[in-house]
């Protein structure tokens, strides 16, 4: 599974980042980044559920 933040999109709202900072990360202008390549087994539930609180849904899942 990979995560995906759609520049354009994210607001830098930080909840993402919050709620998973081994997935999402913050950038220097405050946006998400996801990491690159498959997350982690461990972080999947946990990124599945920023994806889904994402205010905007900036974040998209790729199974
Ligand atoms: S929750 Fe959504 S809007 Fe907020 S920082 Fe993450 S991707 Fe951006």
């Amino acid at each position: 599974m990979r995560a995906i933040v759609d520049q354009d999109t994210c607001t830098a709202c930080g909840l993402c980042i919050d709620l998973c900072p081994e997935v999402f990360q913050e950038q220097d202008d405050g946006k998400a980044l996801a990491i690159e390549g498959d997350v982690p087994a461990e972080f999947e539930e946990v990124a599945r559920d920023a994806a889904d609180q994402c205010p905007v849904e900036a974040i998209s899942i790729e199974e």
